[in-house]
């Protein structure tokens, strides 16, 4: 199966990218990947992606999102992509159901994954309690007393949206200031149901069969304590989904992928949008923004292509 332009990944960068694609007449194959939507669709609300006064779902603005690409011809695919061969031209791309894709250009917005706590009991209990989505799971804690760990905008919001299910939020963070907007820290001030524990971090996490209590170390007295809780929701940053691109793809040292500032990677036809790339801002709309203008890179680059062989194949037509 071949495609002009193969998008891996789509969420907000993706299915922008989709999306002009589509409407440049380039019939965009976008690779689902593991999480459909991307980080965005498991965002309970999003009050900050311009044109929506009463802010969306997350769920909801991806799948827009996803509509709109598809009505101007984009495909979907429910693969994983699981090697690629960018010393051919078309490049090859290998699907983990053992298809093999071909395409002309590569946009890759993979994004990025909620960074573990790397604690014993972690992954023991994960979906036992720990979780790293509230819109997901919120559900499921009615009545109960949780921590969620971080002080960023992702630790606020996704606890403040907790906070309609649970009794108790307990805020754990390693320092004693919040990283978070203004609006969302006077939000979790303001809320009867939270709690903060300052300067402290989670140092496992434990219970038979499920959550039942978390232990904290005081990072400033080393003082032990133990918390009872039925849930852990650790929002402690993202590590780029880049695994598939080590030794492909110009990465740097935290493991993003490196651009030219066109959205251009080190590889001549794959470029790269989103949170795979952006570690600095990292908003649904600077992600759409940067798959734009992957989009509009490829297209620009397929024309070249195009112009090129045509000018070839005139002058071998002259000399025959
Ligand atoms: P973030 O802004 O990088 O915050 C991560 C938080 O986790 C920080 O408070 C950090 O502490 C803490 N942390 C990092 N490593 C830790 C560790 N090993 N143990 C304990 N704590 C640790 O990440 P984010 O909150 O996921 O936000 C990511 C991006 O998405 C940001 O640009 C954010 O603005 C955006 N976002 C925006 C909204 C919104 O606008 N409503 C909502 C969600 C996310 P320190 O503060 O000490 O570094």
């Amino acid at each position: 199966m071949h495609s002009k332009v193969i998008i891996i990944g789509s969420g907000p960068a993706g299915l922008t990218a989709a999306l002009y694609a589509a409407r440049a007449n380039l019939e965009p194959l976008v690779v689902r990947g593991l999480q459909p939507g991307g980080l965005i669709a498991t965002t309970s609300e999003v009050e900050n992606y311009p044109g929506f006064v009463e802010g969306i779902g997350g769920f909801e603005l991806a799948d827009n999102m996803e509509k709109q690409a598809a009505r101007f011809g984009a495909q979907f695919k429910d693969t994983l992509i699981t090697a690629i061969d960018a010393r051919v031209r078309p490049f090859i791309l290998q699907t983990d159901s053992g298809e093999q894709l071909s395409a002309d250009t590569i946009i890759v917005s993979t994004g990025a994954s909620p960074r573990k706590l790397g604690v014993p009991g972690e992954d023991e209990l994960a979906n036992r309690g720990v979780s790293y989505c509230a819109t997901c799971d919120g559900f499921f804690f009615r009545g109960k007393k949780v921590v969620v760990v971080g002080g960023g905008n992702s630790a606020l919001d996704e606890g403040l949206f907790l906070t309609r299910y649970v009794d108790e939020l307990i805020i754990v963070h390693r320092r004693d200031s919040l990283r978070a907007d203004p609006i969302l820290q006077e939000r979790a001030f303001t809320n009867p149901k939270v709690r903060f524990v300052w300067d402290s971090a989670v140092e496992s996490i434990g219970g038979e069969g499920r959550v039942q209590h978390v232990q904290l170390r005081n990072l400033k007295s080393g003082a032990m304590s133990e918390l009872a809780v039925d849930g852990v929701f650790p929002y402690i940053g993202h590590v780029p989904n880049t695994s598939l691109f080590q030794g492909l793809l110009t990465l740097d040292e935290a493991g993003y992928i490196v651009t030219d500032g066109r959205q251009r990677t080190n590889i001549e036809g794959i470029f790269a949008a989103g949170d795979v790339v952006d570690h600095v801002y990292r908003q649904a709309i600077t992600a759409a923004g940067e798959g734009c203008r992957a989009a509009m890179e490829a297209t620009w680059y397929l024309a070249e292509q195009e112009h090129a062989m045509k000018k070839t194949q005139e002058a071998s037509s002259l000399v025959h």
